[in-house]
C-alpha cells in the first residue's frame, strides 16, 4: 500500500509538471485498474503521448476492467472489440484487463493512442482514430 501511494504522488507531480509544458495535454489522466500491475503502465503510456496542439479533452478517465466487468461492458455498450473502447460523451476509455496483461508495450501504447484518437477527432471512425494515433506516437 505504501508503495502505491508513493507512486500515486509521484504520478501527480509528473502530471502537474508536464501539463505546464504541453498546453493541450489532458490536465488529468485518471487511470483505474482492476487487474494487477497495469495502472502505472497505462498511466505512463497515456502521459507519454505527444498531444502537441491536438484538441484533447482535459480530464480523461481510463478504466482497466477485469474479465467479468469487461464482458459485461462489451455487452452493455455493444462494443465490437477485444482490446478497448471509448465512450466520447463520458470521456471514458475501457481497456480489457486480461488482454492488456498479455499485450506487448507497443501494442498497449498504440491501443491507448488509438482511443485518445477517438477523443481528439470526436468521431467513431477507426481510420480517423488511427491517423490521430500516428501523430500521438511520433
Ligand atoms: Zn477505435
Amino acid at each position: 500500500m505504501m508503495k502505491l501511494s508513493v507512486l500515486g504522488t509521484l504520478g501527480s507531480l509528473i502530471l502537474l509538471c508536464s501539463s505546464l509544458l504541453a498546453a493541450r495535454k489532458p490536465q488529468t489522466i485518471e487511470v483505474v485498474s482492476q487487474v494487477v500491475y497495469q495502472q502505472p503502465r497505462v498511466s505512463v503510456f497515456a502521459n507519454s503521448l505527444h498531444y502537441r496542439d491536438l484538441p484533447m479533452i482535459n480530464y480523461w478517465t481510463i478504466i482497466v476492467l477485469n474479465k467479468e466487468n469487461w464482458d459485461e461492458a462489451v455487452l452493455k455498450y455493444k462494443a465490437n472489440t477485444v482490446t478497448a473502447f471509448t465512450l466520447p460523451h463520458l470521456d471514458q476509455t475501457f481497456l480489457n484487463g486480461p488482454w492488456l496483461q498479455k499485450a506487448g508495450d507497443w501494442e498497449a501504447k498504440h491501443t491507448i493512442a488509438h482511443e485518445a484518437g477517438h477523443l481528439i477527432c470526436k468521431c467513431n471512425g477507426e481510420n480517423e482514430a488511427n491517423k490521430v494515433a500516428d501523430k500521438l506516437l511520433k
